[in-house]
């Protein structure tokens, strides 16, 4: 929720129209932060740091039987540490603890299906942030996300999830949870750096009988500007299930796709048509002597179909009951 003035926007909710910096500025390096889940021993660090840095202070919640604290993602917790023990293979238990939050797609799903101007953007770095003050909490970045990511506010009616330090970053400082974590597992930097960097860790990991490791950043979002390296990377559902193959919902890319450029269509066809319709018929016009009386001049009454009530028939309801009244000038009654 950074101010629009810091970072070149490449791309805008609900526009078309391509920013003018991100034409004129192409050579903005893509910065990507790599997440070691191998070298995470769940501290929470930066958890904490997230919180500080922007200043979100959650409720107190409950625990729900497992070191997950607070238990999922909320408005006021960006950043969410989930631990899950698992057997990958028979007999051989690992605790895989996973950093959750925003991945920062390229081809984000929630700016995609936000109706809002400017309430998502994408920088030219490519990161993904909502600019809470144009937000109109309809909540369709939550469905168009396929990292159920965004949480709206109770409070405000707004959604909000992490910006990746957006902030910190347009001034040349990593995000705050890069800056906290005290075993390195948490990396910032350009893409390519961080993909030369996993390429590293991941001989590291094969070395050590992990033959499946590999770098999270999944194309089916035109990969992600947050990138893990998984121990079992065939298998990114050991992980809290993280999606293995993470697409934007078809009803999202429907709208965008097809029905939105259709219902434009038919809207200029409606205008087109009616324009051409004046042109040739001219404007409607009330017709000469058209009035309320007919051809002698009369005017026309409404013809009354009802029968006449039948003779000792009471009177209908809707008849006001008779009333007697004194009247002072009249005789006094023969007795
Ligand atoms: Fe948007 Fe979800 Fe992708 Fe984050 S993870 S950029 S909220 S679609």
């Amino acid at each position: 929720m950074s101010s629009l003035q810091t970072l070149d926007i490449a791309a805008r909710s609900a526009t078309t129209v391509q920013p003018p910096d991100a034409r004129h500025r192409p050579q903005v390096q893509e910065v990507a932060k790599l997440i070691d889940v191998s070298a995470c021993i769940g501290c929470k660090a930066c958890q904490v740091a997230c919180m500080q840095w922007n200043d979100l202070r959650d409720e107190v919640g409950v625990t729900t039987g497992t070191y997950n604290n607070p238990n999922d993602l909320t408005p006021d917790s960006w950043t969410v540490m989930r631990f899950a023990e698992v057997e990958p293979e028979p007999g051989h238990l690992e605790w895989l603890i996973r950093k959750d939050g925003c991945m920062h797609c390229e081809d984000p799903g929630c700016l995609k299906s936000c109706p809002a101007p400017g309430a998502i953007v994408k920088y030219s770095n490519g990161i993904v942030d909502f600019i809470s003050e144009h937000c109109v909490g309809c909540g369709n970045c939550v469905t168009g996300c396929p990292f159920d990511v965004p949480r709206i506010s109770k409070t405000d009616n707004r959604a909000y999830k992490c910006s990746l330090c957006s902030d910190r970053v347009t001034v040349g400082l990593e995000p705050a949870c890069v800056k906290a974590c005290p075993t390195g597992a948490i990396h910032f930097g350009t893409k390519e750096a961080m993909h030369q960097y996993a390429d590293e860790r991941i001989v590291d990991l094969k070395e050590r009988g992990f033959k499946n490791a590999g770098t999270y950043d999944p194309a089916g979002v035109g990969g992600t500007h947050v990138m893990y390296v998984l121990q079992h990377a065939d298998r990114p559902g050991l992980y809290s299930n993280l999606p293995k193959d993470p697409h934007i919902s078809p009803l999202v890319s429907l709208w965008k796709g097809v029905a939105k450029p259709l219902a434009v269509l038919a809207m200029v066809g409606t205008v087109v048509g009616s324009f051409f319709h004046y042109m040739k018929v001219g404007p409607v016009e009330a017709k000469e002597g058209a009035s309320d009386e007919d051809e002698d001049g009369h005017g026309v009454k409404a013809e009354i179909n009802e029968a006449p009530p039948a003779p000792g028939a009471p009177p209908p309801s809707s008849v006001p009951p008779v009333r007697t009244v004194h009247d002072p000038a009249a005789p006094p009654p023969r007795v």
